[in-house]
């Protein structure tokens, strides 16, 4: 049998680590259908839109994709894609593993984080209103009627969070522990301060818990959460988030295990599943061969384990622990400074990779 897959090779660093993403999940054994579709800043400039139909419709046929990052111009340009992909698919969960592997640059040696971050609302939902638009000045009238006050000069931009969107998101983080036999789920927020916000994601949150006697909960408000991650980060199991709070939350983690050439990523629906590191497009590395595929290739592992090629899923994950375990084939940013001089690209890491699974 063989799986039809949407790859989207992304731009930046994304169509390097895509490449030696798809030789190792070959070299498995699983045989794959690739529907190669391309989305980003390249797309942009050739078709007008960085999200051309083709891709949507591509992942609603085959319901899985592995996707290299994508650019999102700062400040001004086009939006994001990877936002626009999750709201069009309904990509409501974003899944981040963040664990230890032996060899890794990194003070903790024993962090089996699982960060699950909602995907849809919060500031990422692309409310927003530009300084001195008819719009802000029009809200920022109403706001006034209403008893609240923002300077005529300011840019909006809206947090909405939802009992729908928080109630689905910490079910699938209590689920997804059930599942995977974790002890804890941790809910992070800021409800002193957002109190209609924040405030309903914790209260929501606690009534979950309440199904689920089976597993603990409790909750960190986020400033403390970022603390102790970096103090004490073997306390913490399962972390259920807000989109923003997910999103910094996620590097930080990412930061405790080596680096974010170490962090993979998934982002799920109900029917489909999109795979892509936590990591951007660093497009500094563009085209240098440079940087690290193990982020995009523990997607991979984490795809193959949706696909239920849970034996494969093994090897790969086994051969990429076993090349930072050496530390002799690995990209520069999983050796220490003095060493950088003998780090090896990004291809050869595939190579070191597909000689261990033999
Ligand atoms: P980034 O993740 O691209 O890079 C942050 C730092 O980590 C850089 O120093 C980079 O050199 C390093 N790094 C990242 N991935 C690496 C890898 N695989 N190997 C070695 N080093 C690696 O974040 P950024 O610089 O803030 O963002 C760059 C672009 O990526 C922005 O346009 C941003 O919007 C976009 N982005 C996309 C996604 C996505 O596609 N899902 C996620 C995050 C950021």
């Amino acid at each position: 049998m063989s799986y039809n897959i949407t790859l989207i090779p992304g731009d930046g660093i994304g169509p390097e680590l895509t490449e030696a993403t798809r030789r190792v999940l070959e070299a498995s054994g699983v045989k794959f259908n690739w529907d190669i579709v391309h989305a980003g800043v390249d797309v942009m400039e050739e078709c007008g839109t960085p999200l051309p139909p083709a891709v949507v419709e591509s992942i609603r046929k085959n319901k899985v994709a592995l996707k290299g990052p994508i650019t999102t111009p700062v400040g001004s340009g086009f939006r994001s894609v990877n936002v626009a992909l999750r709201k069009e698919l309904e990509l409501y969960t974003c899944l981040r593993p963040c664990k230890s592997y032996p060899g890794a640059p990194t003070y903790y040696n024993d962090i089996d984080l699982i960060i699950v971050r909602e995907n849809m609302e919060d500031l990422y939902a692309g409310i927003e209103f530009e300084q001195g638009s008819e719009q802000a000045k029009k809200l920022t009238q109403l706001i006034s009627e209403m008893g609240g006050q923002i300077r005529d000069d300011a840019g909006i931009s809206i947090k909405p969070i939802s009992e729908f969107g928080s109630r689905r998101i910490v079910k699938w983080a209590f689920e997804y522990a059930r599942a995977n036999k974790r002890k804890k789920v941790t809910a992070v927020h800021k409800a002193n301060i957002m109190k209609y916000s924040d405030g309903l994601f914790l209260r929501v949150a606690r009534e979950v818990a309440a199904e689920y006697s089976d597993i603990e909960f409790e909750d960190r408000i986020v400033d403390n959460m970022t603390m102790q991650l970096v103090k004490k980060p073997q306390m913490y199991d399962v972390l259920v988030c807000p989109n923003l709070y997910g999103d910094v939350i996620s590097d930080l983690c990412a930061g405790l295990v080596g680096g974010l050439g170490l962090a993979p990523g998934a982002n799920i629906g109900d029917t489909i599943a999109l795979f892509e590191p936590t990591h951007g497009s660093a497009p500094k590395y563009k085209g240098m061969n440079k940087a690290n595929p193990m982020a995009q290739m523990l997607s991979g592992v984490m795809m193959l384990r949706h696909l239920g090629e849970v034996e494969a899923a093994d090897r790969v994950e086994q051969a990429i622990a076993a090349v930072v375990a050496e530390g002799k084939q690995v990209t520069y940013d999983l050796l220490p400074e003095p060493e950088q001089k003998r780090a090896v690209g990004t291809a050869q890491v595939a190579d070191a990779i597909i000689a261990h699974m033999g």
